[in-house]
């Protein structure tokens, strides 16, 4: 825990009875001075001077939402107002992404603060003033567009940050690079994008942070808590595709051909054994699950092949390598138990990787969030199965990945709305939460190393 700090832990030189008070005096009026209960008094003077702006920034960013890799206009807006604080500011990264380094006056470690941009191809059903109307074209679909996973908050707690920090240049420790980032989600059908993109862009070769950080508003939590796991949090996700080919015949003459209908009720419950029966679930969960089972068109047709695809999420690569392999090796031979074949695509596209929270950093950083929103609010979260591309990041430099809750205080959290639900709303409460947590982590990994 930071506190005071004592004399007697001042150097020597400073320690001498006719420097001490002065030292004191102008440690206390440096901005790494500290109130008694660790809370940084320019946390909170920053927060109450920008909470009107990331306010104003959210609900324009809300009212205008853009899907994975058009996120033209947020970028731009992103990368007008780090220009205008002074960065220097690169755009076009991974399409859309805009980063932007702030070095401070003083030596001190680089860290990394990464924001995700991009919407969700969802129809707002929320009535706000400033709810979105937006659509766009999805897998040649009109769509609603919708921040429906809160990215809009993300962006602008960041942009409010880049400011306080801003205002601190002086003083400041070492030097810090702004990530806004596309297409957190997913980029469209055929395109690059995401955090893996950025990094193959070279953010981190030409800017190497010691520790990066990132936070996600989240519906099960209630506003006011921040939330956070220390080792992995969010789970790898990784989609597949199973077609099993089997020859068509006439429904009243199955001896006629090959059935692939009987071989994918087959594969689908031979492969509940994966999860139950293969593998150490002891160590960690796992979960395997089939979206959608295509095949056949007539009541009287055994038809030629059945689709299945689905999704797998697991928090350990060993473990997850493990799946896909079983998977394949069930698609394959429960197939040809019944004369049929299967070409197992496991997985069909890349996924995200498990969001590993380092131990020693998240650690190092819990009771800054416990100074940001009072100790009492800071809760252990469950794991989450759902995944995020943070988690490239976190593979390259320790990473901490925190959650800041969104739902109304007097409301259950397990039955709100939750994250891309088109009713999923953010208690903007969780703006001034989500922006003093982020900030008082920064201050105090950047002094705490100077
Ligand atoms: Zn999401
Ligand atoms: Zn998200």
């Amino acid at each position: 825990m930071r506190t005071l700090l004592p004399a007697s832990i001042l150097p020597a030189s400073t320690a001498s009875a006719t420097t001490l008070a002065a030292a004191l005096a102008a440690l206390l009026s440096a901005s790494s001075a500290f109130a008694a209960d660790g809370a940084r008094p320019e946390v909170d003077a920053q927060a109450q001077r920008l909470q009107p702006k990331v306010l104003a920034w959210r609900r324009d960013i809300h009212q205008h939402p853009e899907l994975g890799n058009r996120e033209v206009r947020t970028s731009k807006l992103v990368a007008d107002h780090l220009r205008k604080l002074g960065f220097e500011v690169k755009t076009g990264i991974a399409t859309t992404g805009v980063v932007a380094v702030l070095k401070g006056g003083k030596p001190g470690p680089r860290i990394a603060l990464r924001a995700d941009m991009d919407a969700l191809p969802v129809t707002e059903r929320n009535d706000l003033p400033f709810a979105s109307k937006a659509t766009s074209t999805f897998r040649g679909e009109t769509v609603g567009v919708m921040h429906a996973c809160g990215h809009d908050a993300h962006t602008s707690i960041l942009m409010g940050v880049a400011e306080a920090l801003a205002a601190m240049k002086a003083d400041l420790p070492g030097e810090i690079l702004f990530v806004f980032q596309p297409a957190e989600e997913g980029p469209p059908d055929g395109e690059e994008g995401g955090a893996e993109e950025m990094l193959k862009q070279g953010i981190f070769r030409d800017f190497k942070p010691e520790a990066v950080f990132g936070l996600h508003v989240f519906s099960t939590l209630n506003a006011g808590k921040v939330g956070y796991r220390s080792g992995p949090t969010m789970a790898a996700s990784d989609r597949f595709n199973i077609v099993i080919k089997g020859r068509q015949t006439h429904g009243s003459r199955p001896w006629g051909g090959v059935d692939p209908i009987v071989a994918a009720a087959d594969v689908i419950g031979s492969a509940q054994t994966i999860v139950s029966r293969r593998q150490n679930i002891s160590k960690q969960p796992v979960v395997v699950s089939f979206g959608a089972i295509k095949g056949g068109i007539r009541y009287n047709i055994i038809p030629d092949q059945v689709e299945l695809i689905g999704t797998i999420r697991t928090f350990d690569e060993g473990m997850r390598q493990a799946v896909f392999k079983d998977l394949v090796n069930v698609a394959e031979h429960v197939s040809a138990a019944h004369g049929a074949t299967a070409v197992a695509q496991v997985p069909d596209t890349k996924g995200n990787p498990v969001t590993v929270n380092d131990p020693a950093l998240t650690a190092k950083m819990v009771p800054s969030l416990q100074r940001a929103a009072g100790a009492g609010n800071v809760v252990e979260m469950d794991l989450n199965m759902g995944a995020e591309d943070f988690s490239f990041y976190a593979r390259e430099v320790p990473g901490f990945f925190f959650f800041v809750g969104a739902t109304p205080q007097g409301q259950d959290p397990v039955k709100a709305p939750s994250n891309h639900s088109p009713e999923f709303f953010l208690d903007e409460s969780a703006l001034d939460v989500g922006f003093r947590s982020m900030l008082q982590v920064t201050l105090d990994y950047l002094h705490g190393r100077a």
